[in-house]
Formats: C-alpha cells, structure tokens, sequence
C-alpha cells in the first residue's frame, strides 16, 4: 500500500480519473461482469444514479426501513421520495412485493434497498419505470445465483470504512445501460461535456486515487474475506439460537449475504426494552447499534402522516451486531452468553 501512495503523490495526480481509478473500474466491471464506475461515497453514487435517470419533480418509491441516506438522495436529485412497508411475509427486510406492485405504476422510479447484506429479491415481470437498488451495504452479496448487478436497471455500492469491502470513503454505480452510465460519469464530474458544456447540472463525486488504489488491495483477497464474514455470520446466528425474545434475522431463501452487521430483533417475551439491552451490552463491551431507523419518522421527513406498522416494529426492536471477518469462537461466545446473562439477568 505504502508505494503505491508514494507513486500517487509523487505524480502529482491524486485525483480526477487518474490511473488507479480507471484500473479499479476495469477490475470491479470486470469482477462483476457489468459496468461500473466510481464515486467519492456511496452517497455520491445515489444522488448521481437518481440525476442519471431525471427524477427531478418526480416521485420516487422507497422503503422506510433503511439508512437515511435513501431518501435525502432522492430530495438532493430533486424528487420526493414515496414511502413504503417492508415486506411482512418473508421478513426479507426488503420492500413489500405487493406495495411495489400496486403503487410502481405511479411513481417515476423506484429506489430498493439491499439492507443488511441481504439482496432485494424484484418480481420478475417488465417494468415500464427505473427500478434502481440502493444496494449500498450489500457488495458481494448473491441473490437466486443471478449476478447481483443484473436485478435493476441500476444499482449503487457503497465502499465507506462501515462497509466489509471499504475504499475508506467511496462507491460504486453498476449499469448494463451505457447511456446511463455516461451521463452518471458526466455528472459526477460536475455536468461537464467535453465541450465544456453543461447539459445537466452536475456535482463533484470522483474518487481519489489513494481510495482507488486501497480497493485495488481489497479486491484481492475479498473472495477470502467475504467468505469468512459470511461464516462469522452464521456461527453468531448459531449462537444465539434458542434465547426466548430474541429473534434472528434469518438468510432469505437462494441469497449468500456478506453481512455487514447481523440483525435481531428484541420482542416483547425477551423482557426487557431493546434500548436498555443495547445499553447492557455496551457495559460489557459489545458495541451495537440502533439501525436502520424508520426514515418516515425522522424529522425532516414526518408531517406525511403515514403508518407501516412492518417497518415501525422492526425499527423499535432492531439491534445491529457487528459482523467481522475472522471472528473467534471466543467472541462469539461471549456475545451469545451476554444476550443470555442481559434476558436472565
Ligand atoms: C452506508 C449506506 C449509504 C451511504 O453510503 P456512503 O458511502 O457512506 O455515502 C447509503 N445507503 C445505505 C442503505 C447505506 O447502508
């Protein structure tokens, strides 16, 4: 790592589509088999995917239950994000299959979230409208053996420091559709054409060359890396089976997540109130956090007066553990005996 940051800053050029962005391109279209391009954040990657498409005035179909950057990138392309339940069927996380049904008909496009790790599973019928995957915490996850890209007409990956596969700061857009993904490129650029022209008003979301030249390193082990993740995740799931309250979400039929925090849930028979079990655990030393939250509940967004008792419930008992790569039995065990300890206790 340290020469290739000595090359970089040696050059002088440590940004604007430098050589290391363009090699990281290459390699991530050519790991997953679609184009792709990246951005500065993930958020970036949103906001761009949301201009490409021209949501502007239009309204946009998304899931409460996500992380509060889904909608605030739909505000900042200038559409109005239209909330929607989680399923409560499969308990996938995931938006509901038959509000999608009833209400894409409506919208100008629709933004689905991969939470989790968990893949966003789409019917499969021809869409008349975007459908684009907010899949920020979820690269390298597999849905039904399809290429995970090949769900929508766009998909976004986030690569922040939170994420299992990390540029430091950065994402990715992934798009069979390469008019969409020139137009991403020219609005990540500012809106600029190379005529020096601004069709459509851009902003400025390139990588650095450092970020794409640590994502370089971590797509060569990340076939290994992501696969003990995925065996962390299963073996905390092992341990805290059989612990009255606490339900653990479970892997959605066909899909390999690469989980980036494990979700329980804390129900009423566990006894206590999730925000004091979140408190106890900190006492001991487990970090773990209150996400996602219900996004239509959140100031900026309430005033709608809309209920999804799915999305309400899971976001007042949800508990998100953290998932690393190479976790130890020993560790797994002292969260599972915890969570024991916390409910007896
Ligand atoms: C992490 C995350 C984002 C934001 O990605 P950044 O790279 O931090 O900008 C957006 N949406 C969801 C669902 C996320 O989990």
């Amino acid at each position: 790592m340290l020469p290739d940051l000595q090359r970089i800053l040696n050059s002088g050029q440590v940004t604007n589509n430098g050589p290391f962005v363009q090699q990281f391109e290459t390699a991530l279209t050519k790991h997953l088999g679609i184009p792709t391009i990246v951005f500065s954040s993930g958020m970036a990657a949103l906001i761009a995917m949301l201009r490409a498409v021209d949501v502007a005035r239009g309204q946009v179909l998304c899931p409460s239950f996500t992380f509060a950057a889904t909608p605030h990138a739909i505000v900042l392309a200038g559409g109005t994000p239209v909330f929607a339940d989680v399923d409560p069927e499969n308990l996938s996380l995931c938006l509901d299959p038959q509000l999608f049904r009833n209400r894409y008909r409506y919208v100008k496009a629709v933004l689905a979230v991969d939470p989790y790790g968990i893949c966003w599973d789409p019917p499969d019928w021809p869409y008349t409208i975007p459908i684009l995957i907010d899949s920020a915490p979820s690269f390298g996850s597999d849905v039904r053996d399809l290429p995970p890209v090949d769900r929508a007409a766009a998909q976004i990956f986030s690569f922040h420091a939170t994420k299992p596969f990390s540029t430091m700061e950065g994402g990715a857009l992934c798009s069979r559709d390469e008019d969409l993904i020139r137009r991403a490129k020219v609005i990540r650029n500012f809106g600029q054409e190379a005529d020096g022209d601004c069709a459509v008003v851009g902003f400025n979301g390139k990588m650095l060359e450092v970020c794409a030249a640590v994502g370089l390193r971590q797509l060569e082990d990340w076939g290994f890396r992501s696969h003990s993740r995925s065996w962390s995740a299963s073996r905390l799931r092992e341990g805290l089976r059989g612990i009255e309250g606490l339900r653990v979400q479970e892997t959605p039929p066909g899909q390999r997540p690469v989980w980036v925090y494990l979700p329980v849930f804390i129900e009423p028979e566990f006894g206590k109130s999730r925000d004091d079990v979140v408190a106890e655990l900190a006492g001991r030393g487990i970090q773990a956090r209150i996400y996602y939250r219900a996004c239509h509940e959140l100031s900026c967004y309430a005033g709608n007066n809309v209920r999804f008792p799915v999305t309400e419930r899971l976001a007042a008992q949800v508990i998100s553990l953290s998932v690393y790569d190479n976790m130890t039995g020993d560790e797994i065990g002292y969260i599972a005996q915890a969570f024991r300890e916390i409910r007896n206790g």
